[in-house]
């Protein structure tokens, strides 16, 4: 009997179809499982509505597509589900409050028709990451999102979607990202330098790679942060870049003075008092940070993370620009004073500049966070903070980003003075965006 009531209902969405009938905004919702890639045709299947109301009119197709199911709690192995009522669907809905007894599969009345749930004891894995867990299928709210290599408890099963335990309660994913075979997470991967990002063609030095370093604990923020640890590129000075996009003049001094349209792709960097270059220091502090962030939900995009790598300062930009949701470069001062930290603020003359234009406020945002971050914890900081900069970082970014400079050649940078700045870095980033 199942069966052939699967069939019959079927052949009536072929029917449907035929006649023109588009489920979209069904469709519509279960593409958008994943990003824009799978496209699958939902198959409804068997339930206990009768002839007359599985042979559902064509506008009615449409609106109930769009309405708003509740789920309640299932009980002794049944699953009853209740459509909300919603404006001219009533008639339709009251219809679909399905139950059925122990002895038959649960289902879900979901659009036009309920969904079997074979029942099932199991953890199943995901094999793709930004898929929607919903709190019914098709068009539930989205309760949150699995990634590659997350595991769930599977209570029922059908073609088209899993029931699965998600944080105390009952939630639905799409069948076809699931397997009951382990799939590790992906806790990293390589991104190399593409041609076709915006500005990529300013870049000199380019053959290297950074690393994107995935958060896997469970209180993922969706955020990455590109943790750019300073200088560090062999041959970097040999070569020059545009300090702008647009080839215009740098409008302060710095460690290339105001006027000139060209910088060295990446400068050497100081020495510290005790010899270590800057650029190690940075590295230190750099790692430091990205522990503390993957630990604290952000995904990472390291640089650097050996003595060098061949990205200079504007492929390092532009990459950010790419893969992350915002930029903090990692430096020490060049003077001799233990001056304390502060951020190379967006320049007045440079404001007006595409990109500078779309993302200055922004940036001395996040300066401005994660000083007051530093400070919070103890740092001490360089008067207010910030020092306006024409930067080739700054002049290539799109996205909220900063030169931080963490002290100077005198500072301390021992072990637990690391621990205290990147504690301090991520506290910035989380009030940041928080
Ligand atoms: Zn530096």
């Amino acid at each position: 009997m199942r069966k052939s009531f699967k069939k019959r209902l079927l052949l009536t969405i072929a029917a449907a179809s035929a006649a023109s009938i588009s489920l979209s905004a069904c469709k519509k919702s279960y593409e958008e499982e994943i990003a824009g890639t799978k496209e699958t045709v939902i198959s409804v299947e068997e339930g206990d509505l009768s002839d007359n109301e599985a042979n559902i009119s064509p506008s009615t197709a449409q609106v109930q597509t769009s309405i708003g199911p509740t789920v309640p709690a299932a009980s002794d192995g049944a699953t009853t589900i209740t459509v909300a009522a919603s404006d001219a669907a009533t008639a339709q809905t009251a219809a679909q409050a399905v139950t059925t007894d122990t002895t038959s599969a649960p289902t879900v009345a979901e659009t036009a028709a309920p969904i079997v749930f074979e029942n099932r004891d199991e953890t199943v894995y995901i094999m793709s990451d930004d898929v929607n867990i919903r709190t019914i299928p098709v068009t539930g709210d989205v309760l949150g999102k699995a990634n590659t290599g997350d595991s769930f408890h599977r209570t029922g099963y059908s073609d088209t979607w899993s029931r699965i335990d998600y944080n105390g309660q009952t939630a639905y994913i799409s069948s076809d990202y699931t397997t009951t075979k382990v799939v590790e997470r992906k806790t990293s991967e390589t991104v190399a330098f593409d041609s076709s990002w915006e500005f990529a063609g300013n870049s000199k030095i380019y053959s290297g790679t950074a690393t994107l370093y995935y958060a896997t604990g469970s209180n993922k923020k969706g955020k990455t942060v590109c943790v750019n640890a300073g200088h560090g590129t062999s041959g970097g000075t040999k070569v020059k870049t545009l300090c702008h996009p647009d080839g215009s003049a740098k409008s302060t001094g710095g460690t290339t003075s105001a006027g000139s349209t060209t910088a060295v792709a990446v400068s050497t960097g100081t020495t510290m008092a005790d010899g270590t270059s800057e650029a190690a220091v940075n590295l230190k502090v750099a790692k430091a940070v990205k522990a503390l962030l993957l630990e604290r939900g952000y995904n990472v995009l390291m640089i650097r993370e050996s003595e060098d790598v061949q990205l200079d300062n504007v492929a390092r930009t532009v990459m950010a620009n790419a893969k992350a949701d915002c930029h903090i470069a990692i430096h020490y001062d060049s003077t001799e004073k233990n001056k304390g930290a502060f951020f190379m603020s967006v320049a007045d003359g440079i404001k007006g500049m595409y990109p500078v234009s779309t993302i200055w406020q922004e940036s001395d945002r996040l300066g401005t966070n994660i000083i007051s971050g530093l400070s919070a914890n103890g740092v001490k900081i360089f008067g207010d903070g910030s020092m306006q900069m024409d930067l080739t970082q700054t002049s290539y970014s799109k996205i909220p980003s900063i030169d931080l400079e963490l002290g100077d050649k005198v500072s301390d940078f021992s072990d637990a003075t690391v621990s205290v700045l990147a504690k301090g870095i991520a506290d910035g980033l989380d009030s940041f965006y928080g």
